[in-house]
């Protein structure tokens, strides 16, 4: 028998009607964009990695490269849950657009509502509005983009030493230098939102050590066509192909002050006091998980466009499987949605280990709902004219996402559990 029609489909967050109008309404948007642009031309990507220019633009002129710029800035306004299923449905579509499309919106979420969230003395408040009013005219006004280049190589991107790529405070100014790898929308960009650590010595006085530790992470958005930098290096990975990460090098660029994204010292608060900050890459993956089971349902009803009509869906076998991609989709989504309601400044110890265990599980998951859906749709689902193997390999990706790789989410997570604060086995032993 022929399926008689295409179920619905189903809505990233579940259940709709929990939702915000506004959450409804750009949700909506994405999938519009999703369906009719961004998944036909996703191939392409692929195949080339190369930047999805075009999608930028239609981003662009749906208004969401200012999602996350506030309202009376001229942008959405809108806030960490909404932000967070807008990326899902956009990752649902291309991963790769949806990651890097992050680094975008980081930009302005860190300098937005995340900075409105820290301590600063009111000097400091009063120069931050000023400065990031630059910024979000240049979103709103002329459609620039950021990106952000946090990863060195080193152990500065896990969180765990301060920047390798130094900014010395001059006249009006830093001058920065450094490198950065693997930093999505290289060469793509019009601005490269560096994280760096601004240096004890002056110009006037140098005693020889630069100095600076993670408390003096700076923020800084450095235009892509400042003299001193350049992109190297190729860009042919395994997956996420379209995000185009190359090396970037900074050699001795002058910004001005008001490149600061964020006032001096503030990164450092922002890290310790707002995690969530660093859990925005998963819903992209939430996304990519919905993808895969949603090609995986399509596939076995025969439904899928330019393939005979072949029913798959009668095995018991193939029912079981795809009930458990269902299991694993539904707890995946609601930890993403706990994530999403739980973004805010000094969770409790509890919330933040939730927090940990709810982005690796998103990634985890995400690609063993994809490797799933391989085995069950079989041998013809990973040809390269379907989307399921670049769904599989964008996923593979995931947890290896500084700074809270899989790895070190289990290291915080372990620890977090076992230690209170403060608590030292030394002082136990003695
Ligand atoms: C598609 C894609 C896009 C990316 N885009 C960006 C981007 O836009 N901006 C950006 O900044 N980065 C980006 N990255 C980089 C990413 O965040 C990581 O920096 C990169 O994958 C790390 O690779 P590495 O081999 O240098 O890791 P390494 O530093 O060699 O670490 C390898 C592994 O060891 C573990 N590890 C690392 N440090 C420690 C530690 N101190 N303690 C315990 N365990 C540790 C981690 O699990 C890590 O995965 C991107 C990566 C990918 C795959």
């Amino acid at each position: 028998m022929i399926p008689a029609a295409a179920p619905p489909v189903p809505h990233i967050a579940g259940n709709p009607s929990v939702l915000t109008a506004q959450q409804r309404e750009l949700v909506e948007r994405a999938a519009i964009l999703g369906r009719e642009k961004f998944g036909p031309r996703a191939a392409r990507w692929d195949r080339e990695a190369s930047f999805p220019f075009e999608n930028y633009d239609d981003l662009r002129a749906a208004g969401l490269l200012g999602i996350c710029v506030p309202k009376e800035h001229g942008g959405l306004g809108a806030d960490f849950a909404t932000y967070v299923m807008v990326a899902a449905e956009l990752g649902r579509h291309c991963g790769s657009t949806a990651l890097s499309f992050n680094m975008h919106v980081c930009s302005t979420m860190w300098a937005g509502f995340i900075a409105d969230a820290m301590d600063m003395s009111r000097e400091q408040r009063q120069d931050h509005e000023r400065i990031r009013a630059l910024h979000f005219a240049r979103v709103m006004g002329e459609g620039k983009v950021y990106s952000q280049p946090f990863s060195e190589g080193g152990a500065a991107a896990a969180g765990k030493a301060p920047w390798g790529t130094r900014a010395l405070k001059v006249e009006g100014g830093y001058r920065v230098t450094g490198k950065k790898i693997f930093a999505s929308l290289s060469g793509a960009a019009d601005y490269y939102g560096v994280l760096c650590t601004r240096e004890r010595r002056t110009v006037d006085r140098n005693d020889g050590s630069a100095g600076g530790t993670m408390r003096d992470s700076l923020y800084l958005a450095v235009p892509a066509d400042a003299a001193g930098v350049a992109v190297s290096g190729d860009w042919d990975p395994m997956g996420m192909r379209g995000t185009v990460s190359r090396t970037l090098t900074f050699e001795d660029v002058f910004v001005p002050d008001e490149a600061r994204l964020m006032p001096e010292g503030l990164y450092f608060q922002a890290a310790s006091r707002y995690p969530h900050m660093f859990a925005t890459l998963s819903p992209t993956y939430m996304g990519i998980a919905q993808a895969a089971y949603d090609f995986t349902v399509a596939y076995l009803r025969g439904e899928v466009p330019g393939m005979p009509r072949v029913l798959r869906r009668q095995y018991p076998t193939k029912q079981i499987a795809v009930a458990q991609m269902r299991i694993t989709l539904e707890q995946t989504r609601a930890l993403f949605l706990q994530t999403a309601r739980e973004a805010r400044v000094d969770p409790d110890k509890d919330a933040r280990m939730r927090l940990y265990a709810s982005h690796y599980s998103i990634m985890e998951n995400a690609n063993a709902i994809c490797a799933l859906a391989i085995r069950t749709c079989g041998g013809q689902s990973m040809l390269k004219s379907l989307p399921l193997e670049r769904l599989y390999r964008d996923s593979r990706c995931g947890s290896l996402m500084l700074p809270w790789t899989a790895e070190l989410c289990l290291d915080r997570l372990g620890r977090e559990c076992l230690y209170e604060a403060g608590e030292r086995d030394e002082a136990i032993e003695s």
